[in-house]
């Protein structure tokens, strides 16, 4: 193998820029030439990509966002659009593809194999931490970080003025962000989209808090359950309560990454390199129990990432 390329994919998700440095890096530690490519699928169909050296990769270890740029990109989803990223594949001499990116990204870069045989290296960098085969992301830790830092400044101000806030925290399908940040930001209540909740439980923990002089109280809210505000609106109609609705969006996205993704980015990225140059066709690189390891992607895509259901239970009973 003499020949890589690059991409980022998807959303967005600090520790990306690690992750590619560690890819080029160990690239080129091994004598490999990297080309990488910018705004994900879309530049690999429109040869927007670019031969990266030692000096491409200085000093973004610490950035967040991704300075090969992502993007969706609706012509790779089409044959067509695949053809075309086939043939820069052939005129630059590409052989073998690293994306970092999400499950989504994972389908395409898989799909892609099966129809040109190109060794495609899944890593994951969402802050989701969506996807299984993995315990963690890249990012996920940095997110979970934001948000907690978010719940305690606005802890300081529930205290205050004696409100309930809700914090409605990114993930439109797991609740992997809502329950760690929940959990460490000691919320009274962490509403995910795995788990079901009734808000009399919700409303009747808040009125036992207030009995006993409680102050404040944090309600964490995944965004796919219902949405902050509609939360909020429901506890004040049931409890009287003034409630605040802070929805932290696309804040979470940003940052710098936290020292775990930055040593997660850079393993997983140079593990990426060296399963290319052992042979791998399609593995996605991943993490469990501190280990770093390689599962087939389709592997990893058929199956769903379950919540932590003791984690579950213990925020609920840290909660009472
Ligand atoms: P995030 O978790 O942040 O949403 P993601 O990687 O899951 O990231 P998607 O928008 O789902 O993000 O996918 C990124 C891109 O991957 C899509 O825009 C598309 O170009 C490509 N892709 C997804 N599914 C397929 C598929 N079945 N076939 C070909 N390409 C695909």
């Amino acid at each position: 193998m003499q020949r890589i390329a690059l991409l980022t994919s998807g959303g967005d998700s600090p520790g990306m820029n690690a992750c590619i440095r560690a890819v080029a890096r160990k690239a080129i530690y091994h004598g490999l030439e990297v080309m990488g490519i910018k705004r994900g699928f879309n530049g690999f169909i429109e040869a927007d990509m670019y031969p990266m050296n030692l000096g491409s990769v200085a000093g973004i270890i610490h950035r967040g966002g991704t300075i090969l740029h992502t993007a969706r990109s609706d012509h790779f989803m089409t044959p067509e659009g695949r053809a075309k990223a086939n043939e820069n594949v052939k005129r630059f001499g590409i052989q073998g593809l690293v994306v970092i990116g999400g499950d989504g990204s994972f389908r395409g870069a898989s799909v892609f194999h099966q129809e040109y045989g190109l060794p495609v290296i899944g890593v994951p960098g969402t802050i989701d931490n969506d996807i299984a085969g993995t315990d963690q992301s890249i990012g996920f830790d940095t997110a979970v970080n934001t948000a907690v830092e978010a719940i305690s400044k606005i802890r300081d101000t529930a205290t205050s003025h004696e409100r309930t806030f809700i914090i409605e925290v990114m993930g439109r399908h797991f609740g992997f962000i809502a329950l760690a940040a929940g959990l460490a930001g000691g919320a009274e209540s962490i509403l995910v989209p795995e788990c079901p909740f009734n808000y009399d439980e919700i409303c009747e923990r808040l009125m036992r808090g207030y009995k006993r002089g409680k102050l404040h109280s944090i309600i964490v809210v995944a965004e796919g359950v219902a949405g902050g505000i509609e939360v909020g609106r429901i506890i004040k109609e049931r409890t009287g309560f003034d409630t605040k609705v802070t929805i932290l969006g696309h804040l979470q996205r940003g940052g710098m990454p936290s020292a775990a993704d930055l040593i997660l980015a850079s393993r997983m990225g140079a593990r990426a390199v060296e399963l290319l140059m052992a042979g791998s066709k399609k593995d996605m690189v991943g993490v469990k129990a501190g280990e770093i390891i390689a599962v087939d992607i389709d592997e990893a895509l058929s199956q769903t990432k379950a919540i932590d259901t003791e984690m579950c239970n213990l925020a609920v009973s840290l909660s009472i």
